[in-house]
């Protein structure tokens, strides 16, 4: 039964794919030669191309197939291809594409009005990923505390953090190996280390604008921090008037099995920061706050041609719902169970050494080099994602089901075997 389901699905990859080599045009064929000649070289994709996903399966070129316990880096939280993100993706794209922020459109007052309905915020802003949420948040959190006369530039932020590429954010990443080559930075950053609340104690006052933080440090290591210590942090920022802006691009939209992580903390932050799974697999970002926090930015103060974009917007308010309302968000920590029961029982006994995360955010400690391992996994037809060294990182989709978990499971063991 659960077999067949996975052999529904081939079949149907098998006619997409004889249909689509059947009318390649000439540089489709010279792409298939030297698929990436003519991009930039700073990824080092392995070698699938990738033309299809359905769920959780993906299928390259040759029409060979992989479960993919990656999805996109935390970000098609409801598997390849969802029909309803498909369907609300399509509705817009005959109805109306952009038409710039001076003047309004539907999609994003829903999606905005929806994203407040179900957290602390009173209003968003919509920007199209990660690094620009981030970026707009230290831009508002300074803009904040000028407006109340007492400017404030320092912005606390946590060694292994990661808040984006550009050069804000990228100063607010604690990593060295990402600044390699690109100073001077922004000022204003002080690094603390992650969790430590001694550490916290002795660095905030009257000068700090903010603490800028992933509820769970997922570029980093899949690092959790300690029992109660952002609740904490949000008594200490408060302590002395600093803003609270959790990072949860990686950990929101379901991902830990609360819609966001920090609902698991009973704390609630000024400033949260989203993007990846927000859009399903569509580009999105979007920066949440309080009111009196967002009236901060008014006009002039901050914009992005494409924030808010109708065709982005209404695939997210569509992955929104889909989550809350179809039982997927419920249905997360069963599936968390289940996923660590069938790795445990796939794995061979000695190369976990530790498991991480919360929920569907899982990092796991191997005792082999983890580049190694997700290479094997791949040959073997699973995606998995190697985090430095000695930490596998597996983020599936949320509606990741028992045939493509059984898949993945027998797939990994046979890859990991000896
Ligand atoms: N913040 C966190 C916690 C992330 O994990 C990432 C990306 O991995 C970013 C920010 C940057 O997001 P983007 O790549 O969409 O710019």
């Amino acid at each position: 039964m659960l077999k067949s389901e996975f052999q529904a699905c081939r079949q149907r990859n098998m006619q997409f794919h004889n249909f689509h080599a059947a009318v390649q045009t000439p540089v489709e064929r010279t792409c298939a030669s030297a698929p990436r000649a003519h991009l930039f070289g700073n990824y080092r994709p392995p070698a699938p191309t990738f033309v299809r996903g359905e769920r959780s399966v993906l299928y390259d070129a040759r029409g060979k197939d992989y479960v993919d316990l990656v999805a996109g880096i935390a970000t098609c939280g409801l598997g390849h291809c969802h029909p309803k993100l498909v369907a609300a993706l399509t509705a817009q794209a005959s109805a109306l594409w952009h038409v710039s922020n001076l003047y309004d459109t539907q999609p994003a007052s829903l999606l905005a009005a929806r994203l407040c309905e179900t957290s602390f915020a009173d209003r968003v802003f919509f920007c199209n990923s990660g690094t620009e949420a981030n970026e707009a948040a230290i831009k508002l959190v300074r803009r904040f505390h000028h407006d109340r006369g007492t400017p404030r530039a320092e912005i606390l932020v946590c060694e292994g953090g990661f808040h984006g590429r550009t050069l804000g954010a990228l100063s607010a990443t604690a990593q060295p190996k990402y600044h390699l080559g690109f100073a001077p930075l922004v000022p204003g950053f002080r690094v603390l280390p992650y969790g430590d609340i001694e550490a916290l104690r002795a660095n905030l006052s009257e000068r700090t604008a903010a603490l800028l933080i992933e509820p769970i440090q997922g570029e980093g290591g899949v690092i959790v921090p300690p029992e109660g210590f952002l609740r904490e942090a949000r008594v200490l920022c408060d302590r002395v008037g600093a803003l609270l802006v959790l990072d949860e691009v990686q950990t929101g939209m379901g991902r830990t099995g609360t819609l966001w992580a920090h609902q698991q903390e009973g704390v609630t932050p000024d400033v949260l920061t989203s993007a990846k799974a927000l859009g399903g697999g569509f580009p999105i970002g979007a920066v949440l706050a309080r009111e009196e926090v967002a009236a901060s930015f008014v006009p002039g103060s901050h914009g992005s041609t494409f924030g808010g974009n109708p065709l982005a917007t209404s695939v997210a308010k569509a992955a929104l719902d889909v989550l809350l309302d179809d039982g997927v968000l419920a249905a997360v920590p069963a599936l968390t169970r289940k996923l660590h029961l069938a790795l445990a029982e796939a794995l061979p006994a000695g190369l976990v050494t530790q498991v991480r995360g919360r929920g569907l955010l899982i990092g796991l400690e191997v005792s082999q080099p983890a580049g190694l391992l997700a290479a094997r996994a791949l040959e073997a037809g699973v995606l998995v994602n190697a985090l430095g060294e000695r930490v596998l990182r597996l983020a599936p989709a949320l509606t990741l089901n028992d045939s493509e978990l059984a898949e993945a499971a027998s797939r990994l063991k046979y890859a990991f075997r000896a």
